[in-house]
């Protein structure tokens, strides 16, 4: 059994998400992909999440479609911060003895791997699979490098879809069209529960 990680804040998931982690699951003929929603993720405490219900519930009507697509609320269910090492070693005692795992990144988020905690075992514990994003530049042999540790770390060529959840959040505050950019479900999810307009009073 060989099963993807995709976490992320999600907020809100968006079309990138998605076709990346429908890109690494075909090219590395996973399983599964398993697209985890952070809880109170540790590199983003300086802005408003917006709540953990409303990024779950987004989540699930993105991916419900997609049969090897399924979300898991482990991260959100642990008492304080998420850490993919401890996410990891949980997941390790859910699933049969010999499944592979492969954290799922993209670009951005790889080159930021050293800050995270425990990297380095975290690292020696699993496959990375780092997809392209648009606008960052990421070296393989750096990173190998940095951790002493060879043969973790593979690069997949992905679609580069240029959207962020940033520019979603930016666009619904501003008023601007987010269709196509994100399924459908989370367009009318957003609209129905008005969220990411300025007069929001659904953050955590
Ligand atoms: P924000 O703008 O709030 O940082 P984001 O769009 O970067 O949001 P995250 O939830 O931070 O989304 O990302 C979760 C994971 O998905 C990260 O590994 C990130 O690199 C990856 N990712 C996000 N958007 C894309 C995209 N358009 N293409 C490829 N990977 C992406
Ligand atoms: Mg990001």
């Amino acid at each position: 059994m060989k099963v993807g990680i995709m976490g992320g804040t999600f907020d809100p998931i968006h079309n990138g998400h998605l076709v990346t982690a429908e890109a690494v699951r075909d090219s590395l003929s996973l399983d599964e992909v398993l697209f985890i929603p952070s809880a109170r993720p540790p590199h983003k405490r300086d802005r408003e999440i917006i709540s953990t219900e409303h990024r779950l519930a987004m989540t699930i009507l993105a991916t419900c479609f997609n049969k090897h697509f399924r979300v898991s609320t482990i991260e959100i269910n642990r008492q304080g911060y998420s850490y993919a090492v401890d996410t990891l070693d949980t997941l390790k005692n859910d699933y049969e003895v010999g499944t592979e795992f492969y954290f799922i990144l993209g670009a951005d988020a790889a080159l930021e791997l050293s800050t995270w905690h425990n990297a380095q075992e975290l690292i020696g514990k699993c496959q990375f699979v780092v997809a392209t994003r648009e606008g960052t530049e990421f070296n393989i042999e750096t990173v190998e490098n940095d951790f002493k540790i060879k043969g973790h770390i593979k690069k997949i060529d992905t679609p580069k879809i240029e959207i962020s959840s940033t520019e979603i959040r930016n666009k619904v505050a501003n008023g601007r069209s987010i269709r196509y950019l994100v399924p459908d479900s989370v367009e009318s999810y957003i609209k129905k529960e008005k969220l990411y307009s300025k007069e929001n009073e659904s953050y955590d």
